[in-house]
């Protein structure tokens, strides 16, 4: 069985140094600016533990991220176990556990990248693999420097390494069991210091996290923030200030080629990808919703360029979809791996360019659908249960199909979710948290279907010469 939502909290409870405002927390599950999120991830294993999503969830007592895919069939079943999670956020919590769960059964399925000359970390890596699984852990990642001193090696000691510096962003870190620091990013090869993957508690000391604002400490309520409050994954700056690192969590050392081969030569990106798309096709069905719920209460649902604006919406989905069920189809053979499949690498790439482009697309579409009336509304719903004021929004608030209470409730979802502070953050991570677009559009020129493209062209081009007739 797979450990509850109050186990999960329960671990959460173990002296992690976060520091949000110049103060630093005490017990993120009991924090405002907190508490109600770490519910919220609560609430997932709780679904996989005893909810009729269990038998989606879990297989062979672990969340179904953590099998190695052997088929197609066994993609679409992790696909399915995405999904009732993603759901349960509306796609808005990214880094659900599974997400670093699909990563590390990628490590395991090609553990032999992991050993080069400079170090064996192929134990080191299935054991990190094993732990998740089996203590159904949620493990956080930061694998990207801030533009000074990221994470480097400054010392070995007795049983193991010391690190210093920082990483940027850890999105859910604060809410995590384990965090995993290392470097996606080629370095270059005078740089064997910062080359070094490891993971560790989250409350191993030394380790601190510099906590954003907290979009649930502002909210004001459930109902005037219904996102925010709840589904608030925070980021967090990574410090490692001379932390201890022993041998056995240390998955490459100085070995620049391993610490990126680890996230390319295995499926742990590609699977990152598979979880991340399910997601977005989720967010992507809600923001279609919200938008036929927003032109009813508008009443322009039955206007001709209202009706096709949804329909472009729904055209949205159905990309989103295809692309998570087609890089399931054209699946592939792991390399060097023990019989594994992974999704298709050309489709998952692929899908970074079409998600970051088509969410912000989104939003505006339906911003223009909901108009001022997004706005429009009152500070917060306690204004509907004031004596002399309630009467008022009542009667002013409303629309001939939709009485106050209900409209001010779907406005307010809908600002939360494409104009507040927060969902100005989901745009960012929509757009960033799979690289930077100077990154993956380079990638593809390699990864996608280049050659099969020009040959295409050329031959067309072969077919005729100045001579051809008509
Ligand atoms: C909300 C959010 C959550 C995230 N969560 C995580 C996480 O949990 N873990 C983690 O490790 N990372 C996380 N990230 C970080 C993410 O991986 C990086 O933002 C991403 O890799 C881009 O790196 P960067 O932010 O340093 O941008 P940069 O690489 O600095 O790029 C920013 C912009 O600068 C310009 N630019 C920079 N260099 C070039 C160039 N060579 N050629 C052309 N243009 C260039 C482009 O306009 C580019 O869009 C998150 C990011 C966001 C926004």
């Amino acid at each position: 069985m797979t450990r509850s939502g109050q186990e999960y909290l329960e671990a959460l409870r173990d002296g992690r140094e976060v520091w949000l405002d110049g103060e630093r927390v005490k017990d993120v599950t009991a924090h405002p600016a907190f508490r109600a999120t770490a519910g919220s991830f609560a609430g997932l294993f709780d679904l996989a533990r005893d909810s009729p999503h269990a038998p989606d969830l879990v297989t062979g007592g672990v969340h179904r991220a953590y099998a190695v895919p052997r088929s197609y069939e066994d993609l679409v079943a992790r696909r399915r176990a995405y999904k009732v999670w993603a759901e349960a956020s509306y796609g808005f919590l990214g880094r659900t556990p599974d997400y670093m769960a699909s990563g590390a059964a990628g490590f395991a399925a090609a553990p032999g990248v992991f050993t080069t000359e400079r170090f064996d970390g192929a134990e080191n890596a299935l054991a990190f693999h094993r732990r998740l699984a089996e203590g159904g852990l949620h493990c956080a990642f930061t694998i990207t420097d801030p533009a000074c001193e990221g994470v480097r090696v400054v010392g070995e000691r007795d049983g193991g390494i010391v690190v210093r510096g920082a990483k940027t962003i850890g999105t859910g870190a604060v809410f995590a069991d384990e965090i995993l620091v290392g470097t996606i990013e080629p370095l270059p090869e005078g740089e064997a210091e910062r080359a070094v993957t490891f993971a560790v508690p989250v409350d191993t000391p030394g380790l601190k996290l510099v906590s954003r604002t907290s979009y649930e400490g502002n909210a004001r309520s459930v109902f005037d923030q219904p996102l925010s409050s709840r589904y608030d994954e925070n980021d967090a700056l990574l410090v490692c200030d001379d932390v201890f690192v022993p041998w056995d969590r240390v998955l490459t050392y100085r070995d620049v080629a391993a610490t990126a081969a680890m996230w390319w030569e295995t499926p742990a990106y590609v699977n990152f990808v598979h979880q991340s798309a399910t997601r977005f096709w989720t967010k992507l069905e809600f923001l279609a919703g919200l938008s036929i719920l927003l032109a009813r209460s508008n009443g322009t649902d039955t206007i001709p360029q209202v009706t096709q604006a949804i329909g472009r919406l729904l055209g949205m989905v159905a990309q989103a979809k295809a692309f998570v069920l087609g890089a399931e189809a054209s699946h592939e053979p792991v390399d060097g791996g023990r019989g594994g499949v992974r999704p298709g690498q050309e489709i998952s790439f692929a899908q970074r360019i079409m998600a970051g482009e088509l969410y912000p697309r989104a939003v505006a579409d339906i911003k223009l659908l909901a108009g001022g009336a997004l706005i429009q509304t009152p500070a917060s719903g306690r204004d509907l249960l004031h004596p002399e004021l309630g009467p008022l929004v009542q009667r002013y608030v409303r629309t001939p199909g939709d009485p106050a209470e209900g409209r001010l409730k779907l406005l307010k979802l809908a600002w939360d979710a494409l104009g507040s502070e927060f969902a100005g953050r989901h745009e960012q991570y929509e757009r960033f948290y799979q690289g930077a677009p100077h990154v993956y559009l380079t990638m593809q020129t390699w990864a996608g279907a280049a050659d099969a493209c020009e040959s295409l062209a050329q031959a067309c081009l072969d077919g005729y010469d100045l001579g051809t007739t008509k």
